[in-house]
């Protein structure tokens, strides 16, 4: 198996390294948005130990991620309005990851918007997007 990359952007947004906006933070995992939304609210779940993605992480830390997922998935659908709800887990370049540190997306989706193309957002509007989120999770 591969072994984990200690500087993956994501171990580098852990380490404070590269800014992020964040969603929703604990001792055990971190929530932010997506730099490139396919869907507005569109965040990511990752927990601070290092771990790849299904092959390798510990079972008690992947439901751990679950249970964070969920209450970051409320909230953001409450913010966006949304209907319906995606939540996608990537393992390895042939699963479709591309950052080497296990996440999950969490995906707002409402009838009728379907998702859009990746492409860079901007930070003010993912600034505003976050406080959207950030304040239903108190
Ligand atoms: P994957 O294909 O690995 O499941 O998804 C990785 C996601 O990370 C992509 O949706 C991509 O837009 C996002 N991403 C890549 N680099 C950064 C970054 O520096 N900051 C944030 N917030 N997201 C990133």
């Amino acid at each position: 198996m591969t072994a984990y990359d200690p500087d993956n952007i994501f171990a580098k947004i852990l380490r404070g390294e590269i800014p992020n906006h964040t969603v929703y933070e604990d001792d055990r995992t971190l929530a932010f948005l997506d730099i490139m939304p396919i869907v507005d609210g569109h965040a990511l779940v990752i927990p601070r130990k290092p771990a790849r993605n299904i092959f390798d992480v510990e079972p008690e830390e992947l439901a751990n991620l679950v249970k964070v997922a969920q209450k970051i998935s409320l909230a953001a659908c409450k913010a966006f309005d949304a209907d319906g709800h995606t939540l996608r887990l990537h393992s390895e370049a042939s699963g479709g990851q591309e950052v080497p540190h296990i996440h999950f997306h969490i995906l707002p989706m409402r009838t009728g918007i379907p998702p859009r193309p990746r492409a860079m957002a901007d930070h003010g509007v993912l600034a505003q997007h976050a406080k959207k989120i950030r304040d239903l999770l108190g």
